[in-house]
């Protein structure tokens, strides 16, 4: 018989009935170490007592009203969002799937607008997520998500990740954008070289064509800069946030440019509650951390710390780990032995991680995780690692 619960997860049995900082407690009473953060979702950790406060203290007041009406804690957040980055111009949504409907529909809408409807083709990568709608999963095109769910969405071009001959033969006159996440997330947490980033803007520029980022795990801070694109010292014109940036709270925005969003007038798209006052009052409290020059420092400390100690973790279990990628607190362990193995290991020693494609154990740390903290995660995934080597 069929669960309540659409089956759509394996899910591990552990039943989390409390949350503080870096720490989850199942319903038995143990203590997790969360290097999961509910995949880069609470990047401030659990309960932090400043997004309690900002919800709570909203919840009292407002909980949602139309965007027919003006939204004050929206203004808000798209003013610290639009100082902070690149953009002009920010559409709240609650998930980054729907930050990604958005991202295609405004790449159409400009070039439509434009004067070349003809430009509708998005070039993406392999081994790329951005989302679940139909539209999502057309973008990546990977086979266990698209089979069975056909017919799918047109106008999406997939070239392998890397393959910079194809990219340079796929841009054609009916290519309206390229689309990518600066670190894979999914995929296998690969980052793509600054160097590459700073091509792919060229060559955007060099055609006419939009680039869209998507930072949806990759962004608020996660790898030591606000924007993980920052570190390549390019821009997008469109750029697709969520995840982190609501810090527990269903959150998502599109970015862009004025020029990139000028078809998107009054009409040609909407949300229910996106950007409602509840999201976006959780969401100002996150970038008032997160956007923190100080803050962003630290997460760079720590991040180096980690990593440090990552090495040595590896170079102790060559026979279980091959290397640490990533960037930031979106760091990544190269597997030898299965990275699901590890995974369910891990919470075993009370210590949760999260599997990625490409045999990779993904960990994605609260970004105000302490010193004390990583050591003792450290500990727990030696202790994780020496249990699936004497089993
Ligand atoms: C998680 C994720 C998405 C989808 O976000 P949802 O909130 O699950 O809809 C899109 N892009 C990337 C890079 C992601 O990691």
């Amino acid at each position: 018989m069929i669960p309540a619960v659409l089956p759509t997860y394996n899910r591990a049995k552990l039943n989390f009935v409390k949350g503080e900082g870096s720490w989850l407690i199942e319903a038995d009473g143990r203590r997790f170490l969360d290097l999961g953060s509910g995949i880069a979702v609470n990047a401030l950790g659990h309960a932090h007592p400043r997004l309690v406060q900002a919800l709570t203290d909203q919840a009292g007041a407002l909980w949602h009203v139309s965007n027919l009406y003006e939204i004050p804690q929206q203004e808000k957040l798209a003013r610290q969002l639009t100082e902070a980055s690149f953009a002009d111009t920010v559409f709240f949504t609650n998930s980054g799937t729907e930050a990604c409907e958005l991202a295609v529909k405004m790449a159409r809408k400009h070039f439509f607008d434009a004067g070349q409807p003809e430009r509708v083709e998005i070039i993406t990568f392999s081994g790329c997520f951005h989302g679940r709608s139909t539209a999502a999963i057309a973008a990546s095109g990977a086979e266990k998500m698209v089979k069975g769910f056909g017919p799918l969405l047109p106008g999406f071009k997939h070239l392998d990740w890397g393959d910079h001959d194809a990219l340079n033969a796929a841009i054609d006159d009916k290519t309206c954008a390229i689309l990518i996440e600066p670190v894979q997330g999914e995929g296998g947490i690969r980052p793509v070289p600054d160097q590459c980033l700073k091509g792919l803007r060229d060559l955007c520029d060099e055609h006419g064509i939009l680039l869209i980022f998507d930072e949806v795990q990759c962004g608020m801070g996660r790898t030591g800069k606000l924007f993980a694109h920052e570190w390549a010292g390019v821009s997008p014109d469109i750029m697709m946030v969520a995840k982190g940036i609501g810090g527990g709270f269903p959150l998502g925005a599109v970015l862009a440019t004025e020029n990139a969003a000028s078809g998107m007038v009054a009409g040609t798209h909407g949300s229910t509650y996106g950007g409602n006052p509840l999201a976006c009052a959780v969401g100002s409290a996150v970038m008032d951390h997160v956007a923190d020059p100080a803050f962003l420092s630290e997460v760079n400390r720590k991040a180096g710390l980690l990593r440090q100690k990552l090495e040595g973790l590896v170079a102790a279990h060559p026979d279980t780990f091959e290397a640490v990628r990533g960037a930031g607190l979106m760091l990544g362990l190269k597997c030898v032995k299965p990275a699901g193995d590890i995974v369910a290991a891990g919470y075993g020693k009370e210590v949760i991680t999260v599997p990625a494609a490409d045999n990779v154990v993904r960990l994605l740390p609260a970004l105000n995780i302490t010193d004390e903290e990583i050591a003792e995660a450290i500990n727990r995934l030696d202790a994780a690692a020496s249990s699936l080597e004497s089993s």
